[in-house]
């Protein structure tokens, strides 16, 4: 494939299906382009000799183009594509609809088109797309109303509708774009594609999106890795699909989701997620124009107290702090600012301020070096000019060369004053919230630059071995494994209780005898997921009861269900729970993002409880690690309320390897090791779970 980057500077555009006819979508993309574009423009039409005074040719081979813009019926559109590929045109935009968006006929239409652009080595984007945008070439190549005015976001979007919705109101607030792609069916350049050229391109400051799914979620992670060190990328993304969730027989697969997956590989791969179109633009409009705090403590100057109180709390809401001063700070407050005001944060510079106290108590501020970035919160006073305050407040931004935020409320009279802000490039909110959420942006991205990603650790394990114990489903009709599995852990390193699994009373009073202390004794059984719901777990067994322990377990699983496939009973060295907590480690497959990583509180209450978080696999150290530090439970296992703090390394280690064996065997659909026992003295996984799909293995 050519650089993709050539993709937005075209020196001739071939528009195939150029006409001038009313409300067609070949008439909408002529006039964008023939308005501003700084090249030639050659209409491809048999039926014309020329449209909109251009000469037009017959066919996209005589076009000397080097972008087609593909706007043909469907039933011609490969074709037409094809004969663009034999001209030697690499660069196409397929507008044209009905592909996979319409059902078989046109799924089959798009692995046509796929097949096209891979013979002759094509950036194609679409189909089903609205075109392209790129404003310092003034390329419209969209047939959307509106064109955007040169900016430094770069902007992609699923869905072309939302496109012509931000441009519009884009416009309006002054927020301009260097490229936009409308990605339509993405049946060849999708997300990862723009992000990896965008990451490229000096002209890009922000890389923002809308997207309704990720293809390749692995390599979207990777390659947005790269590309955050230096660029920003705030993404909105919609839709979820829970297919996953419902056929899932785990604990992971059922607490997962999908969206688990989107959050957690977003996160991964250093992306901003917004929650809102709102969000996208407040975060995206910051990280264009401002520069990243050294720090998170902000301080608020404010001429007033009750939003004063309201910034403090959306600042605990968010990972910023309120700054504590230097005494320094608050000695030049003390003889500057009247009694009854706060030389504290939120600095209350009293409702008497004029410009000239706000002017200096934001200097005094920004000048502290325990200030990261500042915030201006003002209510309209008879004393105050709002226009000299935001001038102020843009000079001393600069000055200082901090992040500022401006919170001036009001309505008519901000007007002019917020024009001098977003000019530029603070932008001024009413709501202290958003304000806030501005600056914590700045902050997220800072900290996601400097993220340094070390590599997974590669254990040495037993991969053989573990094959065969994946194999065994091959000759049952079940591709469910319990207990039974556990050497499965072995192979890869995890800790398991010693034991093992008998069928007969006298054998597991064997098993017993050589363990030291009770044991622990589990009824085994494809058909019995969990096995403490049927009084299939005995705790505590004493060697004298271990036959009725064994014949009791039979019983309850034979009266559970008749004609239940017990293997037997597992014969299990107790784990001491009273110094431990219980994990759990799991993992299920989503469709995008492959095998996710769970790690949380366990036990039998895990699915109630919920404390849970993900990762996409395979994890580094460094990210397992942080998966014990996230879970709202985390000060549990580093010893709360006087307890002695358990193994955690062991516990991220054990997520490690899980994470190994999960990318090693793709044909593990879900795993659930519930609970893993952590204890002062190490970790124990007491019981296994999994689902295999033999075609894989
Ligand atoms: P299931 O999840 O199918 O009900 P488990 O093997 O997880 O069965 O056992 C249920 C509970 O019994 C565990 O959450 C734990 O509290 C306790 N338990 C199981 N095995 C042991 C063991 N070896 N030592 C101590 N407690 C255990
Ligand atoms: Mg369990």
């Amino acid at each position: 494939m050519g650089e993709l980057s050539e993709l937005f500077v075209p020196e001739r555009i071939a528009v195939v299906g150029a006409t001038e006819r009313e409300g067609s979508v070949g008439r909408a993309i002529m006039e964008n382009l023939v308005d501003d574009f700084e090249g030639d423009v050659v209409p491809v039409n048999p039926k014309y000799d020329e449209v909109f005074g251009l000469p037009a040719v017959s066919g996209v081979g005589d076009s000397d183009a080097d972008l087609a813009v593909v706007v043909v019926p469907p039933h011609i559109a490969v074709d037409v594509v094809e004969n663009a590929g034999e001209a030697g045109i690499s660069n196409v935009v397929v507008i044209t609809a009905g592909f996979g968006e319409t059902g078989t006929e046109g799924a089959t239409r798009e692995q046509e088109l796929t097949a096209v652009a891979e013979e002759y080595d094509m950036n194609l984007v679409g189909p089903n797309s609205l075109g392209i945008m790129s404003t310092p070439k003034g390329m419209n190549a969209t047939f959307g109303p509106e064109n955007a005015t040169e900016g430094s976001m770069s902007f992609m979007s699923q869905s072309g509708a939302f496109i012509t919705a931000v441009l519009d109101w884009a416009n309006d607030q002054g927020i301009g774009f260097k490229d936009v792609v409308s990605l339509g069916n993405k049946a060849v350049l999708d997300e990862a594609d723009f992000v990896d050229t965008w990451g490229d391109d000096e002209d890009t400051d922000v890389i923002i999106g809308y997207l309704e799914g990720i293809d390749a979620g692995r390599e979207f992670i990777d390659t947005a890795r790269d590309v955050t060190k230096d660029t920003p990328i705030v993404l909105v993304k919609s839709g979820r699909t829970d297919a996953g969730a419902q056929a899932a027989s785990s604990h992971t697969g059922t607490i997962a989701g999908s969206d688990k997956a989107y959050e957690a590989g977003l996160e991964q791969a250093g992306v901003i997620r917004a929650e809102s179109v709102q969000g996208l633009f407040d975060a995206a409009r910051v990280l264009e124009n401002q520069p990243l705090p050294e720090n998170d403590d902000i301080a608020v100057i404010t001429n007033a107290g009750g939003p004063g109180v309201m910034t403090t709390d959306a600042v605990g809401d968010s990972r910023l702090s309120m700054a504590e001063f230097t005494d320094e700070t608050l000695d030049t407050f003390s003889e500057t600012l009247p009694e009854e005001g706060n030389i504290f944060n939120p600095v209350d510079i009293v409702g008497d301020a004029d410009n000239e106290r706000f002017r200096e108590a934001l200097d005094v501020a920004l000048a502290d070096e325990n200030v990261g970035a500042a915030l201006v919160l003002s209510c309209p006073t008879a004393v105050l000019d709002y226009a000299q305050l935001a001038e102020d407040t843009v000079e001393l931004q600069e000055k200082h060369d901090k992040p500022v935020a401006a919170c001036f409320m009001g309505g008519e009279r901000v007007t002019s004053a917020a024009e001098v802000l977003t000019d530029a490039g603070i932008p001024n909110y009413f709501d202290p919230a958003r304000a806030v959420g501005g600056l914590d942006s700045l902050a997220r991205y800072r900290d996601i630059s400097r993220r340094q990603y070390d590599d997974p650790v590669e254990f040495d394990v037993d991969r053989e071995r573990a094959r065969d114990i994946l194999a065994s489903v091959e000759d049952r009709d079940d591709t469910r494994l319990g207990v039974e599995a556990m050497d499965l852990l072995d192979a890869y390193g995890i800790d398991t209780p010693t034991g093992d699994i008998v069928d007969a009373p006298a054998a597991a009073l064997e098993v017993a005898e050589e363990i030291d202390g009770d044991v622990v004794m589990k009824i085994v059984s494809p058909d019995i997921l969990h096995k403490s719901d049927i009084g299939g777990v005995k705790v505590g067994v004493e060697n004298e009861n271990v036959y009725d322990a064994y014949e009791d377990l039979i019983t309850r699983a034979r009266n559970y269900q008749p004609d239940a496939n017990i293997i037997g009973v597992q014969v299990q060295e107790m784990v001491d729970l009273d110094s431990g907590v219980e994990t759990i480690v799991g993992t299920n497959k989503d469709p995008q993002f492959g095998p996710l990583l769970m790690f949380g509180l366990g036990g039998i209450f895990v699915e109630v409880l919920e404390d849970t978080t993900f990762r996409v696999a395979p994890v580094s150290e460094s990210e397992a690690t942080e998966m014990t530090e996230e879970i709202d439970s985390a000060p549990l296992l580093r010893g709360a309320r006087g307890r002695e703090p358990v193994d955690v390394e062991g516990v991220s280690e054990t997520i490690q390897r899980l994470s190994q064996l999960v990318t090693d065997f793709p044909a593990i659909l879900e795993l659930d090791i519930n609970p893993l026992v952590a204890t002062p003295d190490g970790v124990k996984a007491v019981d296994v779970r999994l689902t295999v799909d033999p075609d894989q293995l």
